[in-house]
């Protein structure tokens, strides 16, 4: 396995959380074009929407969001009130046919709004668009700052499903990157929502911290899986200091090197499986009954920009800084500069900075790389039903893929591309062979494992 580490696993790939890959975005894609695409959306569509809060208490050295920790009250105040206006805006654009099956608030750190403020938003979404009667609610929170308000607020909603980050349990682990969150903090909160009727949880763990061992990551997973989540996502530390600022204060003498990384995360794959959990994609891992584990068993499992997900809607609408919207014809980015935003929407602007119009093979090329990263196999005739022919126009795609066959990390058969359980970890280095914009000399990606 040593051989794939300097060959594959350090190499720079896109997740694949978008096809093309949001490196690929420019401001040719402007605020008109973004309200064509709203005022398209008809019955047929189904929608889900994201809402992006880029504030936090601290923030964690690992952390790769987009997120800060403000100075002051009315910073945040000035934000939503924002945020309101750009739902309103955005509202005003969509035909109300179009139902909103799902609701995601991702950041930061969501439940740094106040409890009712964080519900005027919900409300105000629910205003503004037609929500199905079933729809989820997500919430990404911050075990440490999640307090009773919060909880008696979201459990006035249906279908509510929190997200966590405990990451590492062990208190040396969580010192090296700045996050204390002792164990009893996370136990007593699952108790409080399930007493509450919130039993959708989900929980994050990483490997590849500052002075993590194969020893950290199983107890984590463990420990975690006692409380019986729903769903786990585990990630591998991205460390992009040039990239994020806060990533500067790690000591780089404590990252854990590309064989120990490979073992943390079979480690923390071999554990959450030990414990009853399905493997879904490449790092996700859901209880067998559960929606995510049933959409991949049932060939419907995507993957968008929050990573895999059981969520059908073919739409995807983003608000605030930094959000990505997904249509049928591309995507937008919403300007990520949290006054530069403000300003836009206070000028009766749709704050859109940048996106992707499709053109030629982004739809095909993007649909084959979602499958390969959802089900690890692909028939490329499926891609091509008009000439049954699709080997064909992929020979250069097939060809890329030949060193890869002759490693052991897929297997091509006929039109058949079979990831391999060898190839699995390298399932990004995999789909990158498909993808017409990756070129191998960037370093604009973080590593494959
Ligand atoms: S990991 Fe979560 S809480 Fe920590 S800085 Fe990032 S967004 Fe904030």
């Amino acid at each position: 396995m040593t051989k794939f580490i300097s060959k594959y696993a350090t190499a720079a790939v896109p997740r694949y959380t978008s096809y093309p890959p949001a490196t690929q975005f420019h401001d040719r894609v402007d605020e008109h074009i973004y309200r064509r695409w709203l005022e398209s959306i008809s019955s047929d569509d189904s929608l889900s929407l994201y809402v992006h809060v880029p504030f936090c208490e601290t923030l964690c050295w690992y952390c790769g969001c987009h997120t800060s920790v403000p100075n002051s009250e009315d910073r945040v105040a000035q934000y939503v009130e924002a945020l309101h206006a750009e739902i309103s805006r955005v509202g005003e654009c969509v035909s109300g046919l179009a139902k909103v099956k799902h609701l995601h608030f991702g950041g930061g750190t969501p439940n740094y709004l106040k409890p009712d403020v964080l519900i005027a938003v919900i409300e105000r979404l629910m205003a503004a668009f037609t929500f199905e009667s079933n729809a989820e609610i997500a919430v990404e929170v911050d075990p440490r700052s999640l307090d009773d308000g919060h909880i008696k607020a979201l459990a006035g909603y249906k279908n509510v499903r929190i997200s966590m980050g405990i990451q590492d349990v062990s208190l040396d682990i969580q010192k090296n990157v700045n996050r204390i969150q002792p164990f009893d903090q996370v136990v007593k909160l699952v108790g409080q929502l399930r007493d509450v009727g919130i039993s959708s949880i989900n929980m994050d763990l990483m490997y590849g911290l500052p002075g993590q061992t194969v020893e950290h990551v199983r107890k984590s997973a463990m420990m975690a899986a006692s409380l019986k989540p729903d769903r786990f996502a585990v990630f591998g530390y991205a460390h992009v200091p040039w990239f994020k600022k806060n990533q500067r204060a790690i000591d780089e003498k404590l990252l854990p090197g590309g064989q120990e990384r490979l073992d943390q995360a079979d480690a923390a794959r071999d554990t959450l499986v030990e414990c009853g959990y399905d493997r879904i994609g490449l790092d996700h891992f859901a209880k067998p009954d559960d929606a995510m584990a049933r959409a991949q068993k049932g060939g419907t499992l995507r993957r968008n920009f929050q990573g895999y997900t059981a969520d059908p809607a073919n739409i995807l609408i983003g608000f605030g800084a930094s959000s990505i919207g997904s249509f049928t014809s591309g995507f937008v980015q919403t300007e990520p500069n949290v006054k530069k935003y403000r300003e836009a929407i206070f000028e009766g602007r749709l704050p859109i900075v940048r996106g992707l119009e499709f053109s030629g093979n982004d739809n095909l090329v993007g649909s084959i790389i979602e499958k390969l990263m959802c089900n690890f196999e692909i028939d490329l005739n499926d891609f091509d039903q008009e000439t049954g022919r699709a080997k064909d126009r992929f020979l250069p795609v097939l060809a890329a893929l030949q060193p890869l066959q002759d490693d052991g990390l897929v297997e091509i058969s006929c039109s058949v591309v079979k990831v391999t359980e060898t190839g699995k970890p390298y399932i990004r280095n995999i789909a990158a062979c498909f993808d017409e914009y990756w070129e191998k000399s960037s370093a604009r990606h973080s590593r494959a494992v």
